[in-house]
């Protein structure tokens, strides 16, 4: 079995694990319980919720547990829209869809009007034409990925927090994929919500965070008890808050020695299927480049394949896991929201590699090896049916 779609989730890691254990067995408590069982879930869930805002370079209080990156966008749109209720959204029609469609709850007339940006044929955000709009429109709430999770396209989030900064705007910035992998430092960065989610980072599915700046305000979405200062009732996920803070301090122990190995990896898949397919295929997006793009994503396309997706299921048969979107669209299969940006035809042959701290460059070589021999049969398949 080869795994090679990490931007879809990762492997747990074992360190993580150790760490969560304690509190998925003996300090079971409540955290809002107030006697000692109790105090020892507390006590777990504040410890890591400092070690995330160090990581970050942010105050703890500025830090709110949630299930995910899905729930925090949500939080953080629907919040914002409602605390300083605003009529303005500026985003991009690549963005994930817990953005898309959250915003697409308000683009209703009367309501909020929803602005994409312009982007260029490769992905790539017109800041000029963002900057225009939040001119004639200040008041904006925009949301703006930082690294895209299909394509790997990299925006250049302090310039764009600089953009709102100047025009008054709010900034929302779904960080999904780049948690863990790029520094931060949100004293520095222009940015009033940034969303995280733990399984990207080889942490526990099903736990995730939103940073809000303190001089930001944001109403409930999830209404009950106190916990995360009434911002979201429900008892904490102890053991998956403990976790996800233990792996975001392995990310960034461990963050230039596997981001260069990482990358290696990236540029070896590169250079192999240029030399195997030479013009046969193209890359999509930013995600051949190694400055533009996230160094874990990579997406081909293979114009002459015979069917949409036989890639990605033949490669499946062989127990090598890739995907042809992003993992929410599989479930779907309208196929790839941020592919058809792009290019209409790209979503059809389209395969996403991505790759972690634990891709070895022996699976690259037989992921090669696999797609190499995959792509000749269809390829004679074709050319036999069409004789
Ligand atoms: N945003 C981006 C960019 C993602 O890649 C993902 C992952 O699927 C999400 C949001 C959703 O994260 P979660 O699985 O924690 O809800």
């Amino acid at each position: 079995e080869i795994y090679c779609d990490n931007a879809a989730t990762t492997a747990l890691d074992l360190e993580v694990l150790d760490a969560m254990i304690p509190y998925l067995t003996n300090h079971f408590g409540n955290p809002s319980s107030s006697h000692q069982v109790g105090r020892k879930a507390r006590e777990a869930v504040e410890v890591s919720r400092k070690t995330i805002a160090n990581l970050l370079n942010a105050s703890a209080s500025d830090i709110f547990f949630t299930s995910g990156a899905t729930e925090a966008n949500n939080l953080a749109l629907t919040g914002a829209i409602k605390t300083y209720e605003l009529r303005q959204v500026v985003t991009s029609r690549i963005e994930h869809k817990a953005v898309l469609q959250t915003l697409g709850q308000f683009n209703q007339p009367n309501e909020v009007e929803v602005n994409f940006v312009k982007l260029d044929a490769k992905g790539n955000i017109n800041y000029e034409q963002l900057e225009k709009r939040l001119s004639i429109n200040p008041q904006t709430l925009v949301s703006l990925m930082h690294a895209n999770n299909e394509i790997g396209n990299l925006n250049d989030i302090e310039r764009i927090g600089e953009i709102c900064k100047k025009y008054d705007a709010i900034f929302h910035s779904d960080t999904t994929q780049t948690i863990g992998k790029y520094q931060f430092d949100l004293q520095q960065l222009k940015v009033d919500y940034l969303v995280g989610s733990s399984h990207k980072f080889h942490g526990p599915k099903g736990v995730g965070f939103i940073y809000i700046n303190k001089y930001k305000k944001i109403k409930p979405h999830i209404y009950g008890g106190a916990q995360e200062k009434g911002t979201r009732g429900g008892t904490e996920n102890v053991a998956g808050i403990v976790g996800m803070a233990k792996a975001l301090e392995i990310a960034y122990r461990d963050l230039k020695e596997h981001q260069n190995y990482i990358a290696f990896l990236k540029s070896k898949m590169v250079s192999n299927l240029k030399a195997l397919f030479q013009d046969e295929i193209s890359f999509n997006g930013e995600s051949e480049s190694s400055q533009n793009s996230i160094s874990n994503i990579l997406n081909v396309a293979f114009p002459r394949l015979h069917k949409g997706g036989v890639l990605v299921n033949r490669l499946d048969a062989l127990g090598i896991a890739v995907s042809g979107g992003s993992a929410c669209s599989n479930l779907t299969n309208v196929g790839s929201h941020v592919l058809k940006v792009l290019d209409r035809n790209l979503d059809k042959d389209s395969v996403r590699f991505s790759f972690s701290k634990y891709t070895t460059p022996q699976e690259i070589d037989a992921i090669l090896k696999a797609t190499v021999e995959i792509y000749e049969q269809d390829l004679f398949a074709k050319k036999t049916e069409n004789t």
